[in-house]
């Protein structure tokens, strides 16, 4: 038996989708353990292409347990959606290849608004928020004034709790924002439209996932975003609201007992960030687009164009630290495949000094990068599949990031799809 945490390194949008869905074929069960639908796994397989939101990325393969944990953000409109779309590309889903914790809390349709509102208000110092209701949902989380999916299971109790944060909730809805207040009908239109499409797979997933400990099956434990957006370890305020790092995946999977035997930590080539914050390591102009334009990095829920620069040495060590990763998925290679010259961010400048250390929030905004070259390979790698055939100039660029962030590169990813992988 094997329990292993797949995460990102960086700021999200590394590929883990794509590692996840690569790496499954080993795996008995795989966990998605926080976040919500605010992000995107890209996924590209026999089946087709599939941006995954909620649904952990072990979905497509036959025989695999899918299991929403209780550390993520469930919102049932958001997941209904992606399962009839799933569904409607051939992949079946059913209460035996997913399965979703009864003590996983529910993203409420008013948590969409908040965030909505709080952005708005904020105006031009505004977080970037995808406007999924993420924060406003954690937040709630820990106020307790959320509801567990597994209230759907006990229909008076369940509006009697609705009721009561109805009743509070509005209070902020019209006199903070001024905004309309939500009522009873449309909370019952809520469930009826959504929750009670997804209450079959409901069930209690913590018992599910200690038995398949006892039986020794192996566990995939399936981050969303990476590091630098955690709400602990991250550039706070631009984290996302939940524990990113693999040391949650046991608690918010609902094993908590679990011990995991590796971490698999995905970075890219190269460096993407979506939305606002500190990102020291940022390329602009020409240089910007035409990366952009290689790496096609828009984001996958909202479209937007990602920020890019080359890859942070700094900024990946420390994520590699945080999440105790134990090997690398290096993804996305191939795409800097037209560059003459790859640039690296090797270290930062603060106050005149150069430093290795990843700074504090606050100091980040001053903190400037230390751009060294490396030479570019200048042909096609996207059809290698062995280490060996990689260009000098590749492998030299590989090696120099593993020494440099303290952790073996195991796989080289070279293109989006399953096979385009190299594994050393
Ligand atoms: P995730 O949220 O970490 O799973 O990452 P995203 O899905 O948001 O972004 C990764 C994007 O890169 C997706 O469009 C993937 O299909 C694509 N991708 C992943 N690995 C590679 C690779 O090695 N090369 C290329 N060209 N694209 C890749």
């Amino acid at each position: 038996m094997a329990n292993c945490a797949i995460v990102g390194i960086n700021w999200g949008d590394e590929g883990k989708g794509r590692m996840v869905d690569l790496l499954t074929e080993d795996y008995d069960v795989v966990v998605r353990f926080q976040g919500g639908g605010n992000a995107g796994h890209t996924v590209i397989n026999e089946l087709g292409k599939f941006a995954l939101h909620l649904l952990p990325s072990g979905i497509f393969r036959k025989g695999v347990v899918n299991i929403l944990g209780n550390g993520v953000a469930l919102d049932p409109q958001n997941l209904w959606t992606e399962m009839q779309d799933v569904e409607s590309k051939g992949v079946k889903l059913t209460p035996e290849n997913l399965k979703i914790s009864d003590r996983a809390s529910l993203l409420l349709p008013w948590h969409r608004d908040l965030d909505e509102l709080e952005e708005m208000r904020l105006a031009d110092k505004k977080y970037g928020s995808t406007k999924q209701g993420i924060a406003p949902f954690y937040s709630d989380k820990y106020q307790k004034k959320t509801i567990l999916a597994g209230e759907l299971f006990y229909p008076e109790e369940l509006k009697a709790h609705l009721k009561d944060l109805l009743e509070w909730k509005n209070l902020t809805l019209t006199k903070v924002y001024g905004a309309k207040p939500y009522t009873m009908e449309m909370l019952d239109e809520w469930i009826f439209s959504y929750c009670e499409k997804i209450k079959p797979f409901v069930c209690d997933t913590g018992a599910f996932l200690r038995k398949a400990q006892k039986d020794g099956k192996s566990i995939l434990f399936e981050a969303q975003l990476g590091s630098l957006r955690d709400l602990d370890y991250g550039i706070h305020p631009y984290t996302t609201s939940s524990n990113t790092t693999a040391a949650y995946a046991p608690i918010g999977s609902g094993l908590p007992s679990a011990k995991l035997n590796s971490v698999v930590g995905v970075v890219k080539a190269y460096s993407t960030c979506v939305g606002e914050g500190p990102f020291v390591c940022e390329m602009f102009g020409e240089d910007a687009d035409k990366l952009r334009e290689a790496g096609f990095e828009y984001g996958a829920k909202t479209g937007r164009p990602r920020r890019v620069g080359p890859i942070d040495i700094v900024a990946t060590r420390y994520g590699v630290e945080v999440q105790a990763a134990t090997e690398i998925a290096l993804t996305k290679l191939d795409v800097l495949s037209y560059m003459d010259k790859i640039p690296v961010c090797t270290q930062y400048i603060l106050a005149g000094e150069t430093t290795d250390e990843f700074p504090f929030p606050s100091a980040l905004k001053k903190a400037e990068p230390q751009i060294e070259y490396f030479e570019g390979w200048k042909c096609d790698i996207s059809k290698i599949r062995t280490w060996n055939d990689l260009p000098k100039a590749a492998k030299d660029y590989v090696i120099y990031i593993e020494k440099a962030i303290g952790c073996p590169i195991k796989y080289v990813s070279v293109g989006p799809e399953r096979d385009s992988i190299i594994i050393r």
